[in-house]
């Protein structure tokens, strides 16, 4: 069999590999993980690659992976990740070329970092309460939906999607 151009893409003795992100979000899950990669970390950023699962051969669209060598996996890299809305994107903590974790990051059941409510009314979008700590309930997982606390807005994919290119 002739082999395909991503099988070509290196092994990483230590690090992460995040995989199966859909090739339509890879943009925004970039934009997520670039925070985490310009210390000197090298990463390998494939997009656009052939989707496969085990076992068939078929093929299931088209997705991004990201393999960094660095452990830069950290809770709020996983909640901006879950945020994403999209499931199927799976992190892989390899040790020694091995994967020691493979899991789907869940959707945190309350924040208070990340999210800010959109609600200009809301008492956490005044100045004066700048110190005033947001507050995000899960209210739905599909759609992702996220209510504020203090005035009951709610955060749709749309609003969490502009609230992750934020470095916030
Ligand atoms: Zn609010």
């Amino acid at each position: 069999m002739k082999e395909k151009p991503w099988e070509k893409m290196p092994m990483i003795e230590n690090g992460v590999v995040i995989d199966h992100v859909p090739t339509d979000r890879g943009p925004l899950v970039y934009l997520i993980v670039l925070p985490y990669i310009t210390n000197g970390i090298t990463a390998n950023i494939r997009t656009n690659i052939p989707s496969q699962k085990l076992g068939d051969g078929k093929e299931y669209g088209k997705k991004w992976v990201f393999k960094i060598e660095d452990d830069i996996i950290d809770t709020t890299l996983e909640n901006k990740i879950a945020l994403t809305g999209e499931k199927e994107i799976t992190i892989n903590r390899i040790v020694n070329y091995e994967v020691v974790e493979k899991y789907h990051p869940e959707l945190p059941e309350e924040l208070s970092s990340i999210l800010q409510c959109t609600n200009p009314n809301c008492v956490t979008s005044h100045d004066y309460h700048a110190g005033q700590r947001q507050r995000f309930k899960l209210v739905s997982e599909e759609p992702v939906v996220y209510e504020c606390e203090y005035c009951g807005n709610q955060l749709y994919q749309e609003d969490i999607d502009k609230l992750l290119q934020k470095d916030i």
